[in-house]
């Protein structure tokens, strides 16, 4: 049974008394609960470490990105490795988000180091895949994604260290959503591509969320699809209420 994971990607927002404010909301809504899921918080690296300070239970935190270098320190001006994001506390890292496959000219083998890179740290990559809007006009979604999923999950992945994120790179911020059945239908590929990489076992027990203008409103549609197994949301995890008005509709 896959348990949901709700994960929020605050993207390069919030200064320290906000972002620690809205941490500390989320940590509050989890603290003493038993929740049917589970919750990430993903902060900038500015506050990462501060973040990861803050008494809190069960609630992961992840950076939004790690090095691509093998090295996990030396001569690279700016990158933070994934074994110094492990070091601040942080529980997971993602990887791949199409922010950094566009403005960064992330390529899918670059995204599997760096996948590579937080599992060695004892980071759980979450891998971020997903189809432009051309290529889904062009009917090419299901073959980019299959594409991405073999080029930017490593070969040693399992459940416990990788979780997969689809997110249309057309739904991301822009307010659209894919139709309830072109989720099921990229999610279902997803799946059978994580079963030809990993097999079967694996494969049947990876979680694979869903990202793009999740809101309170659409998220129990969204999260009731078969093979979706949580969310990875931006613009509303910046608002507790937001934030919290997505994971509540699994409650
Ligand atoms: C994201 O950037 O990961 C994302 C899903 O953004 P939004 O929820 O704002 O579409």
């Amino acid at each position: 049974m896959r348990r949901k994971l709700i994960a929020g990607n605050w993207k390069m927002n919030e200064l320290k008394t906000e972002g620690l404010e809205l941490a500390q909301a989320v940590f509050d809504k989890c603290a003493g609960q038993k929740l049917p899921f589970d919750v990430l918080i993903c902060p900038p690296m500015s506050l990462l470490g501060m973040v990861a300070d803050l008494p809190h239970e069960v609630v992961g935190v992840g950076s939004q990105d790690v090095a691509c270098t093998t090295k996990s320190a030396g001569a690279f001006t700016g990158d933070v490795s994934a074994t110094m994001v492990k070091d601040l506390g942080a529980t997971h890292t993602l990887v791949g988000h199409s922010e950094r496959r566009t403005m960064h000219h992330e390529t899918d083998e670059v995204v599997c180091q760096k996948a590579l890179n937080a599992m060695n740290a004892g980071l759980t990559a979450v891998v971020c895949i997903g189809e432009t809007e051309i290529e889904r006009e062009n009917g090419e979604a299901l073959t980019v994604v299959a594409r991405q999923i073999k080029g930017s999950v490593p070969k040693t992945a399992t459940a416990d260290n990788c979780v997969i994120a689809y997110e249309p790179v057309w739904a991301i911020g822009t307010g659209k959503t894919p139709t309830t059945e072109d989720v099921a239908e990229v999610h279902t590929a997803i799946r059978q591509e994580l079963t030809s990489l990993l097999g079967e076992k694996i494969a049947s027990q990876m979680r694979i969320l869903y990202g793009g203008s999740v809101k309170p409103s659409n998220a129990k549609e969204l999260l009731s699809v078969e093979n979706v197994d949580g969310a990875l949301i931006g613009g509303a995890s910046l608002k507790i209420e937001d934030f919290w008005g997505i994971a509540a509709t699994q409650l």
